[in-house]
């Protein structure tokens, strides 16, 4: 009994982490249009279902460079909805840069980063570390 109990919290001390359809599709919207250009934004979880990221929140201010995205975090709001960050990149790679992997260790959880051509294949998610994660889309 003991054991199984142990078992149990195991398990619940990860996050299995969703994204919702039409917010990737407001992702993918969003990527395209500003290309060549990189987009960035915030991701934000539903009230009820906590682990499922529902929506995008873009920061006034962000400066969407064609090197790099810059995010002025000190606008961010206080929402502890607030999850993590999402950015594009104008090539085909969606693996983190130097700034990136800096980004991803002082703000937030889970980080997406969605390459060109901006498709459900081409986004790739983070933990803080820069560890690849995997969402289920919902
Ligand atoms: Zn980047």
């Amino acid at each position: 009994m003991l054991f199984l109990k142990k078992n149990k919290t195991r398990q619940h001390t990860k996050v299995d982490w969703k994204i919702k359809h039409n917010c990737l599709d407001l992702i993918i919207e969003c990527a395209k249009s500003i290309y060549p250009n990189e987009f960035g934004a915030l991701l934000r979880v539903d009230d009820q279902q906590k682990s499922t990221i529902s929506e995008i929140i873009l920061l006034p201010g962000t400066v969407q460079g064609e090197t790099h995205t810059i995010f002025k975090l000190h606008m961010m709001p206080i929402d502890f909805n607030i999850v993590g960050t999402v950015h594009s990149h104008p090539s085909p790679f969606p693996i983190p840069s130097d700034a990136d992997l800096e980004l991803f260790r002082k703000h937030g959880r889970v980080h997406i980063i969605i390459a060109n051509p901006y498709n459900y294949f081409s986004w790739k998610a983070y933990d803080y570390n820069g560890d690849e994660i995997k969402i289920e889309v919902v």
